[in-house]
């Protein structure tokens, strides 16, 4: 690693640090393991590793749908295989863009509790997907969850 400028004081040589990071949410902890940051030694301002903050702040995001009693992105794209969705198609049921159902199942943001609860009852009824999407042309992928029309 090459030596950097500190941001804030300016002085060089940053010292790099290695620590489990101990986080807090609604009384809950959780400890995040090898947490980078870059330390200087003369104004004591301690920079976070860029790789460590995207990593950490998955895995906080996790542990705050967890406290929160959300579902979790691993269990987000389970419900969707489930429904046999793409991430558009899922997209454009509970809304949000494209974009943002990406990051619900890469954990980058948390959902809200009435799409979590839209999800769940998916999940639980998957049938329900016709209530939802009959304002659509007749669908290509719904095929299987009809209820038999002969
Ligand atoms: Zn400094």
């Amino acid at each position: 690693m090459k030596a950097q400028e500190c941001p804030v004081c300016g002085a060089g040589g940053l010292k790099k640090t290695l620590s489990t990071e101990r986080f807090e949410y609604k009384g809950e902890e959780i400890f995040i393991p090898d947490y980078v940051a870059y330390e200087c030694a003369e104004c004591g301002e301690a920079i976070v590793d860029p790789e460590t903050l995207k990593v950490s702040g998955k895995l906080l995001k996790e542990f705050h749908r967890q406290v929160d009693g959300l579902l979790t992105g691993k269990q987000i794209k389970q419900v969707r295989k489930k429904l046999g969705l793409t991430q558009e198609q899922m997209a454009e049921i509970v809304g949000g863009g494209l974009k943002s159902f990406a990051r619900y199942e890469s954990g980058q943001v948390c959902q809200s509790k009435g799409m979590d609860n839209l999800l769940r009852i998916l999940d639980a009824y998957p049938e329900m997907l016709n209530v939802i999407r009959t304002k659509e042309k007749p669908s290509k992928n719904v095929a299987t969850l009809t209820h038999g029309n002969t």
